[in-house]
């Protein structure tokens, strides 16, 4: 299994046991959109959702992340999937804290990640 897989389920498995409605949240790697983002300069765009139901896409290069972004980049899109659509990104990182008391902080890059992952 691929890190970016074991970091979804790792996230998802935490959501799941709260919000059991995204128990079958679904991971899409290939994002046409974030790939045109990323070409267009925007480096610090990995991951999204809102373009399928239930489904974070994430750009392949996450694959090379640390683990601590990664599990912060995915608790943070997990955060928009329990918030809704009209969830504002500090709502996503807020919903994150109040149920799993874990704080989404973001580095000199401005991406997201947590502390405590190895
Ligand atoms: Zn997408
Ligand atoms: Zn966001």
């Amino acid at each position: 299994m691929s890190r970016l897989n074991q970091h979804f389920e790792a996230a998802r498995g935490l959501v799941a046991a709260r919000y059991p409605g995204l128990a079958g949240s679904r991971l899409f790697v290939t994002c046409p959109q974030i790939d045109k983002a990323r070409k267009g300069g925007n480096l610090r765009y990995f991951m999204h959702v809102g373009h399928f139901p239930q489904t974070i896409c994430a750009h392949a290069d996450t694959e090379h992340l640390p683990s601590q972004n990664l599990r912060g980049l995915f608790l943070h899109e997990f955060g928009h999937l329990m918030v809704g659509p009209k969830g504002t990104e500090a709502d996503a990182n807020m919903a994150v804290f109040e149920a799993f008391g874990i704080r989404i902080l973001y580095d000199k890059n401005a991406v997201q990640y947590i502390e405590g992952v190895s």
